[in-house]
């Protein structure tokens, strides 16, 4: 294995880290991963580069959470929804900052990005939520 290991969900959280929401462009074909990852799905390339992504898109779908991983159980419930970002990348995450019963399909939502807190044992990386654009 001699390709770059840096188009990885660890190298997209560390970009979160320093405030930027990114994918990996295709240098090949030109489609965007979101989470990154090393070999394009599309075209098998892997020559990628970072692109910094639009904050804003539309609620796809969504999933109430009541039962969560322990390090999110105090959170419960809580909403967890698909974005369509522009540039057709989707991207998973938590919707924050809304009541549940307000959270619509299609409703416009932004990243807002965090870093994480000292404390937290797991995930210690940066974390990126949803709310309301
Ligand atoms: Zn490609």
């Amino acid at each position: 294995m001699t390709e770059p290991l840096t188009f990885t969900i660890e190298q997209f959280y560390k970009n979160i880290n320093q405030k930027k929401l990114t994918g990996g462009k295709c240098l090949t074909c030109g489609k965007i991963h979101l989470p990154p990852r090393p070999l394009c799905d599309n075209c098998l390339s892997t020559q990628f580069k970072w692109v910094e992504l639009p904050r804003k898109g539309t609620l796809l779908t969504y999933t109430i959470i009541h039962v969560a991983p322990s390090q999110f159980q105090k959170m419960t419930p809580y909403a967890v929804g698909i974005i369509q970002l522009e540039h057709n990348v989707n991207l998973p995450g938590i919707i924050k900052d809304t009541p549940l019963d307000k959270i619509k399909v299609g409703m416009p939502l932004e990243v807002e990005l965090e870093e994480a807190p000292q404390s937290q044992h797991w995930p210690q990386w940066p974390r990126y939520y949803f709310k309301p654009a």
